[in-house]
Parts: structure tokens; C-alpha cells; sequence
């Protein structure tokens, strides 16, 4: 069969980065790249997350890691392909360790950007298809065990006679899905969950949430959603599906588990876990801590004096229970993103009279637009009918680079304010500050640089634009017994306030569970240094803290949208497992920690 043109432009590309990767010719590798270029690399040379801008920056990572990583047997999977000057293919390749799946986007240059992910650790690999456990012995045993016996005897041992490998701290749906991913793998770990239930972080919320992105998103890893499942889950849906996931796939998950403190031993390379197990308490003794206590860190709730003198409810949006019970009742909302506007709504759907006090601009992006500009080519049913499967959307998505993102972005953002304008106008005739973020870049790059500031908006617009929703503006400067005072003085009586004011970044749960030099250490997580508000410089290039190895060894974090819990837990399961096994995991180009929350 003839080669198009991309395979052969491909071909002759690959060829001869093999050869200088072979060769050890750095400078040949270099040359091979554009100028202004990016290799993205999942685990599979960094034993890190990480972005290597320029050819410089190339040379140094290689530098680094060609020695050990010893890559080969590079070929093209699939076809390649070509639009606008941009000629692209999928790669398999593997490593000392690893066999890997690459992505090249080459431009007239060279290569414009290089994915690399590490899939599977050789001799260490997932059981599946074939290799999947029998679940039975033929013939006829004394004193066989049965699954069932297996099962309770695992789940009684483990913590107290033999010690996990892994703790992770927090099972929501980052932790469960991480916890599939160590299963799967062989890497001995327990889910510590607070809550009575698994999936109760989801029920725990107000009663008319569902989700703000649609079900081909949301897939947790191994077991996607049935094909009849609503677009948008509800709550206790999405809460009922996580607590299934967790039985079915066998994690050792302690519920009504809190942890209490945790210390890390260098000395013996080892973490000392405090929990409290429904009123026992058990210390573990991992190697490896995983904090997945929410990526939304600690609530921020404003000190504000008066406070304690206030005669009706007052919560932050996460204990907000729902809007029963206030229907004639007057409710202050401050804040203006996602949870002030579902909150409001909520209220707004009991009877109660409700106002939103907005401190600074917001962006509002439609949720159906959304999907349709932002997520439709990847995640959608027609996504799915051109066969772009999770797995394939998820690599798409991480092969284009943090730092080329905002450029993708403007023009969908552009878009999206040319098919709303009608809800802009009505919005701002209403008196909502509206922003579409520091670059015209939108949501997306909102939710990367500083996981706030913005709306999906999934109805509640439309009630802040016919007024249904009160508006109000500017900071709170005081709570007296009955009300909110803002600066300007305007009175707003109340019977609930409710705190909608966001999180403080995820290195505040090191701060509460290990210490306040900890969380310094390790430094803020999340964010790319865009040095756009609430993301300061300097450029990062990677979501800090996030997924992979931290100034504090033994210690990670976890979190993040349901798809990148899916995700990136892949690739943090991946670490671990290395580590387990004893596989040597130099990691090239450790973050260092320029701010400390
Ligand atoms: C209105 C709204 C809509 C949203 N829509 C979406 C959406 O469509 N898609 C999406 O992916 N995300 C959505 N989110 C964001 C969603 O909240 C997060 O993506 C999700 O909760 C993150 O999961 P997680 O497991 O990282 O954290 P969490 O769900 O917060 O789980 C952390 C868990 O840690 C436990 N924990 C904390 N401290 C301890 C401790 N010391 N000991 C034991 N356990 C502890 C908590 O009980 C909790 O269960 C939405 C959020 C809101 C408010």
C-alpha cells in the first residue's frame, strides 16, 4: 500500500529521532525540533510531569535521563494525519521500564509538540484479557477459601496485621479512582474516607446539584457509565455509582475514617498515619502518602467582624444542605462563581428571597455551549461516533501543551461571546461584572491557572439577568445580628448567609494533617505561574504539586475534575508502582516552590 504524504513526513521524522535517540546525539535530537517547541512527558522519561519548552530545554531533560531511559522500538500507530501545515501521528515506544504511547505534531520546522506517557511498567503489567485471574481452582480442596473468605480476610488484615503501601487521604472520586488504578496494579493501599459512604462527598451537597460536565467526561477509569446515563448526573447518582465502583472493584475503602495527623520518618522512609476508624484508633505505616482531600483545599471563609453575632444560619457553600426550609426567608449569597450561582438558584427554587453580593468579575460560560465549542470534539456522542474513545480523547487533550493552550482557547472564547451575546447584554444590563478571563481565554484556563472564578452556567444566569436573583456589590465589611453590611454601607437583612467564597490551595490539608512547614515546603498547588490573577509567575508549565513527586518525599497529591482524576490517576499509579517494585525513578526537573499558598 503507498504512504500518503503525512506518513512518509512522519516516517522520515521518526527515523531520524530514533537514530540521534540511539546514537545519544543530543545536539541531532535537537535539531529535529522546531524552534519553538514542546516535549511533554508523562512519567515515561522524567519519572515526572513535566514540560520541556525549547530546544534547550529538550537537551537538558535528555541530558538527564537518555542513560537509564534507553528509549526504542518506536513505530506509528494508526494513520497519520495532516491540516493546516500540522502533520500528525500516534507513537508506541518503549523504555527501560516502560512501554509508552507518544503523540508528534510536526510543523515545517520540525517538531512543533511531543507527547511521551509512560502505559505500563514491563513485568508489572495490569491484568486483563488474557492474563485476567482464573477466580477458581478446579478439583476439590480441604479448607478451600473462598472469594469471599479472601476478601474478608484481606480486608481484616490489611492496617492491622500487614500495612498498606500506600494511604490514601480522602475517597472521593480522585481517591477511588486512584484506588482502582493501585488495585489493579498489585500496590497494597487503603482509601480513608470520613464520610459514612463512599460517594457521600457527592450527597453531602445541596439537593438540585448534578454535575456541570456532561457523562463523556466524566468515565471513571476501567468502568465507563452505561450508554443510557443521563448527560448530566445527578448528585446522589453520581454519589450511588462512586459507592458501586468501590465494591465492585474490591478497594479497601474505611468509611467513617478520619485522619487525624500524619508524620513522615526518613529515617526509615515511612509514614506514620493517625486515624480515627469510627472510634478507634489505628496508626498506619505507609511508604507513600497520598493526600486527595479535594482539590479545592480548605473553604476560605472571610473573618468578618460580627460574625459570631449573627442570629439566623450562616455556612460556606460546602455544608450549604439545600434551600428547604427557606421558602419566604431572606438569604445573602457572597460570592459569584459556581457554587454562589447553583446555591442561589437552589434557594431561589424553595421561595426564598435571594440576593447575590458579587466582590469582583465572573465569567459565565453556557454549559451547552460549552460542550458544543469546548469539549465536542473529544467528549460528546459524536466524539464517540468517530471513534474517539476515553482513553484517546484523554491523550488529545494532554498532548497539547499548557503554554499553547491559551492561544486554542481565544477563538472558542471569541465564539462563545458572539453565541451568547443576547444572555452577555442581559446580564450586564442586570448588573453582573462580567469577565471571560485575564487573556479573553475563557473557562478552561480559569479552572488551570486558578480553579475559580467563573459560572457554568446551567440556569441560574437567567434568573441573576430577570432579577429573580438580587444583586448586590462590593466586600462585606460587617455581619450584625440580622444582616450583611457591605463597604458602601448598603444593608442586606438576612436569615442565611451563606459563605460562597471558594478554597485556599490544596497544600492547606498538608498544613492541617502533617504541619504548617510541610505545606511550605511543598509550596502551592495547582496553577501554572501565567502570572494571570490568582496563578503568579513564574511560568510553570505543569499544574503545580499535582500527580507527581513533591519537595516532601513519599508525599502527592491528587485531585482535580472527574476527568483528570481518570486520568493523571494513571500516571500517579504508575509512580507508585515503580516505587513498590524498587525501580529506579530519578526524577528530572523537581518543581521548585515559589509560593507558599
Ligand atoms: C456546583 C458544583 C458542580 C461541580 N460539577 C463538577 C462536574 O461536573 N464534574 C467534576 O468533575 N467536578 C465537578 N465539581 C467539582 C467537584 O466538587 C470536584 O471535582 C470533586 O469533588 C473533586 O473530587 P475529589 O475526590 O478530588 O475531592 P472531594 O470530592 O472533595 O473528596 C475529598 C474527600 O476527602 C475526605 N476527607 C477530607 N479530609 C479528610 C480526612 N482528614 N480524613 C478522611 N477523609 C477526609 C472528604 O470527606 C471527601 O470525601 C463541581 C463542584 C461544585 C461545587
Amino acid at each position: 500500500m503507498n504512504s500518503t504524504p503525512a506518513e512518509q513526513k512522519i516516517t522520515a521524522w521518526l527515523k531520524a529521532f530514533t537514530a540521534a535517540l540511539e546514537a545519544h546525539d543530543i545536539a541531532a535530537v535537537q535539531a529535529l525540533f522546531a524552534e519553538d517547541c514542546y516535549w511533554r512527558d508523562l512519567v515515561a522519561f522524567t519519572w515526572n510531569i513535566k514540560t520541556m519548552q525549547g530546544r534547550e530545554a529538550v537537551g537538558d531533560m535528555l541530558a538527564a535521563t537518555l542513560e537509564q531511559t534507553t528509549p526504542a522500538n518506536w513505530a506509528i500507530e494508526g494513520e497519520a494525519s495532516e491540516s493546516n501545515g500540522v502533520t500528525e501521528a500516534w507513537l508506541t515506544f518503549e523504555t527501560a521500564a516502560a512501554r509508552g504511547k507518544g503523540h508528534v505534531r510536526l510543523n515545517d520546522q520540525g517538531c512543533w509538540t511531543l507527547l511521551t506517557s509512560a502505559q505500563e511498567l514491563k513485568g508489572h503489567e495490569e491484568k486483563r484479557g488474557p492474563t485476567r485471574e482464573v477466580g477458581v481452582t478446579h478439583g476439590a480442596f480441604k479448607e478451600r477459601e473462598t472469594w469471599k473468605e479472601r476478601r474478608d480476610r484481606e480486608l481484616a488484615e490489611l492496617g492491622y496485621k500487614t500495612q498498606p503501601y500506600v494511604v490514601v487521604i480522602g475517597g472521593g472520586q480522585g481517591g477511588i479512582a486512584l484506588g482502582a488504578r493501585l488495585r489493579r496494579l498489585g500496590v497494597p493501599a487503603i482509601i480513608i474516607e470520613k464520610n459514612p459512604r463512599a460517594g457521600d462527598s457527592w450527597r453531602n451537597r445541596y439537593s438540585s446539584l448534578c454535575l456541570h460536565d456532561p457523562v463523556w467526561y466524566d468515565h471513571l477509569p476501567y468502568i465507563p457509565f452505561p450508554d443510557h446515563w443521563p448527560v448530566f448526573s445527578p448528585k446522589d447518582k453520581i454519589g450511588d455509582w462512586l459507592e458501586s465502583y468501590v465494591k465492585v472493584m474490591e478497594l479497601d475503602y474505611w468509611t467513617k475514617t478520619t485522619c487525624t495527623s500524619a508524620s513522615y520518618d526518613a529515617a526509615k522512609g515511612e509514614w506514620r498515619v493517625e486515624v480515627d476508624r469510627d472510634g478507634e484508633r489505628v496508626t498506619l505505616a505507609p511508604k507513600e502518602l497520598v493526600l486527595a482531600t479535594g482539590m479545592s483545599g480548605v473553604p476560605n471563609i472571610p473573618e468578618i467582624p460580627g460574625i459570631d453575632g449573627f442570629k439566623g444560619d450562616i455556612w460556606h457553600s460546602s455544608k450549604h444542605p439545600g434551600g428547604e426550609g427557606y421558602a419566604g426567608k431572606k438569604a445573602v449569597v457572597i460570592g459569584s462563581n459556581n457554587s454562589g450561582h447553583d446555591i442561589c438558584a437552589d434557594l431561589w427554587e424553595h421561595g426564598a428571597d435571594v440576593t447575590m453580593v458579587q466582590r469582583s468579575t465572573t465569567h459565565v460560560s453556557k454549559s451547552e455551549t460549552l460542550m458544543d465549542l469546548a469539549l465536542g470534539a473529544l467528549y460528546s456522542e459524536q466524539a464517540v461516533a468517530n471513534g474517539i474513545t476515553t482513553d484517546k480523547a484523554d491523550l488529545i487533550f494532554a498532548s497539547i501543551p499548557y503554554a499553547v493552550l491559551p492561544a486554542i482557547q481565544k477563538p472558542l472564547c471569541d465564539e462563545m461571546k458572539k453565541r451568547d451575546a443576547d444572555l452577555y447584554g442581559r446580564l450586564e444590563k442586570a448588573g453582573f461584572q462580567l469577565d471571560f478571563g485575564a487573556d479573553e481565554t475563557g473557562l478552561f484556563m480559569k479552572y488551570l491557572r486558578r480553579g475559580s472564578g467563573y459560572y457554568i452556567d446551567v440556569g441560574a444566569s437567567e434568573l441573576v439577568a430577570d432579577g429573580s436573583i438580587k444583586l448586590a456589590h462590593g466586600q462585606v465589611e460587617s455581619i450584625d445580628a440580622d444582616g450583611a453590611v457591605l463597604q458602601d454601607g448598603t444593608k442586606l437583612d438576612a436569615d442565611l448567609i451563606v459563605f460562597a467564597t471558594g478554597y485556599g490551595s490544596m497544600n492547606g490539608w498538608a498544613a492541617q494533617l502533617i504541619g504548617q512547614d510541610v505545606a511550605d515546603k511543598v509550596g502551592k498547588c495547582w496553577g501554572l505561574g501565567s502570572d494571570t490573577p490568582k496563578d503568579p509567575g513564574p511560568w510553570e508549565g505543569e499544574l503545580r504539586n499535582m500527580w507527581k513527586p513533591t519537595q516532601q518525599d513519599a508525599l502527592w497529591f491528587h485531585g482535580g475534575n472527574l476527568h483528570q482524576s481518570r486520568h493523571y490517576s494513571q500516571f500517579l499509579a504508575l509512580q507508585l508502582k515503580a516505587r513498590q517494585e524498587g525501580i529506579p525513578t530519578p526524577v528530572y526537573g523537581l518543581q521548585e516552590v515559589h509560593h507558599t499558598a
